[in-house]
């Protein structure tokens, strides 16, 4: 190895879901929305003659309207290139102390992978047999908190009351709450970041808004640690939003009344699935997101995540401790489920 090898920032990437190129496939593998965004999105042209200036750095008409959406000022909401890019500022921001931060063994795998990147020092804190996390195993001293509320790729969302359980156990570090999924029937814990300045709420337009491809993702919080978030970002990057994000990004929260529905059509075929694959020997918790977390009395996950490839269905599959016999199979559209249970069925 040559010398100035020595000196290079080694991390081990995170690994995202496969985007296949093959065509004709039922891809349930990334939790993307089948529905595609609201019609007003696609609609909306972007004045192609504009591209030729800088974006607002601050893009105040998406951070404007996000702020409205949720009845909130301007200066509490920050926004970034889909949560990845949000949270990895916030990591980089908030988890400053040297001390260890917290966050579950089972849970989004970035989380270890900023921590890494960042040397910040962390540690895993066990959930459960049930994969439930326990409040009381963040009480103790630590360099902040975070954690997916819907947990992934559990689907287990909880309660306000748990939530605010750890943000008030740890007043005097930040707690990230990530909720990449809150909109499938999750508790928002947005009403607390009036009465606790040291919680952060993190959403993406990547799930429930089905815009993964344009890369919006926000925080909210108190004034002050949206400054702290945005004076990191300018020393970083000033335009981190580009123009049609912005644009389209302000669309999309304009037309609730088609985010409902097709939030309600994921739920809606979420518990129908459900239902049938437990009929099949399948069983997984109670799912508050757009994803199943299933496993099978006698078929292993993994011989059913080939075959499926095989078949052309593509769900997710992880190779790791506690979790090495369970599926992670995103909801898509009735018709892609019926598909996929179809092949189940010829499976068991
Ligand atoms: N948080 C969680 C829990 C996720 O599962 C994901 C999706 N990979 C993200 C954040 C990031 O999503 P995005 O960057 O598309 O907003």
């Amino acid at each position: 190895m040559a010398s100035w090898e020595d000196n290079i920032r080694k991390v081990v990437p995170y690994v995202p879901g496969e985007q296949p190129k093959e065509k004709n496939i039922i891809k349930l593998n990334t939790n993307e929305n089948p529905y595609g965004p609201s019609k007003r999105v696609l609609e909306k042209a972007v004045e192609l003659e504009n591209l030729k200036l800088y974006p607002d750095p601050a893009a105040t008409e998406l951070v404007d309207t996000i702020a409205a959406y949720h009845g909130l000022n301007s200066n509490q909401v920050f926004v970034g290139v889909g949560s990845d890019d949000v949270l990895a500022m916030a990591f980089l921001t908030f988890f400053n102390s040297g001390k260890k931060i917290l966050f579950p063994d089972i849970t989004y795998s970035f989380y270890d992978v900023w921590a890494e990147l960042f040397n910040i020092p962390y540690e895993t804190v066990a959930v459960d047999d049930n994969f439930r996390i326990k409040a009381s195993d963040y009480y103790g001293e630590n360099g902040g908190i975070i954690f997916p509320n819907p947990n992934a790729p559990t689907s287990i969302g909880e309660s306000l009351s748990f939530v605010e359980d750890i943000v008030k156990n740890n007043k005097d570090v930040i707690v990230i709450v990530d909720e990449a999924y809150v909109d499938f029937g999750g508790e928002t814990a947005l009403p607390l970041i009036d009465k606790y300045d040291n919680l952060l709420v993190v959403r993406t337009y990547s799930k429930s808004r089905s815009m993964a491809g344009l890369r919006i993702g926000y925080a909210m919080g108190n004034d002050k640690l949206i400054k702290y978030l945005n004076d990191v970002k300018y020393s970083y990057n000033s335009y981190t939003m580009n123009l049609p994000s912005i644009i389209l990004g302000k669309e999309s929260m304009l037309d609730d009344e088609y985010f409902k529905e097709t939030v309600r059509k994921v739920i809606d075929t979420r518990e129908w699935f459900k239902a049938e694959i437990e009929k099949l020997g399948f069983s997984c918790p109670p799912s508050k997101a757009n994803f199943l977390f299933i496993t099978h009395n006698t078929l292993t996950a993994k011989e059913i995540f080939e075959k499926a490839k095989a078949n052309k269905i593509y769900v997710r599959y992880f190779n790791k401790p506690r979790i090495d016999n369970y599926l992670r199979v995103t909801i898509g559209t009735r018709e892609e489920m019926e598909t996929f249970l179809s092949f189940l069925k010829t499976l068991v």
